[in-house]
């Protein structure tokens, strides 16, 4: 089965729309999505509109719990509290219905899913070994999926090592040399479809084949402009538009 991985949509349309475009392309037999529907972008209703049907598996993020009152954003940077503020005040009913039902953790397909780590699945970010190190051993999971850094990595267990792999567009390989990512412990971040942050402003979702035991990132354009306009329009802090262009 392929199960195409979407993360951290954040409220970004024109991001969603080219990357459900895409999926009509590569054409994974289902589609997750870690959370994180809404905040930083002018889109919330839509953006869960154009996917909560399409997707077999949706989790919560932090945005989606702050957006719904459920977590505090003392932790929140300003511009990111500008916007759950924001976006507090113009979920349609509907949508917070949807995302209130929504968890941070589950299973499917074999493949463990949470939004930000398996240890902590709201708040914690796996940028680096240590981390991923941690959560390797607290959990004795064999291919785990986060999002919530909007990078995508890849981290593999290599005997008593762990090692992170920034990840590019295209077929991972096996790092650690030559065989089958199968062979291997794995925990996957596909990047994020509305704000990717690792320098390349397309949007970022992945393809994971649980019979082939491989990783596929794609990497899709979408009409940036449109997405900043909105987001300027809704008053929302010019930051969060400018940073599209760059991808950071
Ligand atoms: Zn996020």
């Amino acid at each position: 089965m392929l199960i195409g991985l979407l993360s951290d949509p954040h409220a970004n349309l024109p991001a969603v729309e080219a990357v459900l475009t895409d999926v009509e392309t590569a054409a994974p037999d289902v589609l997750v999505c870690l959370g994180d529907f809404v905040g930083y972008g002018a889109q919330p209703n839509e953006v869960v509109e154009a996917l909560r049907d399409r997707c077999s598996v949706c989790l919560a993020g932090n945005h989606d719990l702050a957006a719904l009152g459920r977590l505090d954003v003392a932790a929140f940077n300003p511009f990111a509290a500008a916007s759950v503020a924001w976006t507090a005040d113009h979920l349609a009913g509907e949508t917070e219905r949807f995302l209130a039902g929504l968890g941070s953790r589950t299973q499917f397909e074999g493949i463990d899913l949470a939004h930000a780590s398996l240890r902590d699945p709201v708040n914690e970010y796996v940028f680096d070994e240590e981390i991923a190190q941690a959560n390797f051993d607290a959990d004795p999971f064999e291919v785990a999926v986060v999002g919530h850094t909007h990078v995508p990595r890849l981290f593999v267990q290599a005997g008593e090592q762990v090692l992170a792999y920034q990840i590019e567009e295209g077929l991972a390989t096996d790092p650690t040399g030559g065989g089958l990512l199968g062979k291997i412990r794995l925990l996957i971040n596909p990047g994020s479809i509305g704000q990717p942050r690792d320098g390349d402003p397309r949007a970022s979702w992945g393809i994971w084949d649980t019979e082939g035991r491989s990783l596929r990132l794609r990497r899709v354009w979408y009409d940036v402009e449109q997405a900043q306009s909105s987001i300027r329009a809704a008053g929302l802090p010019d930051l969060l538009a400018d940073r599209l262009a760059a991808g950071w």
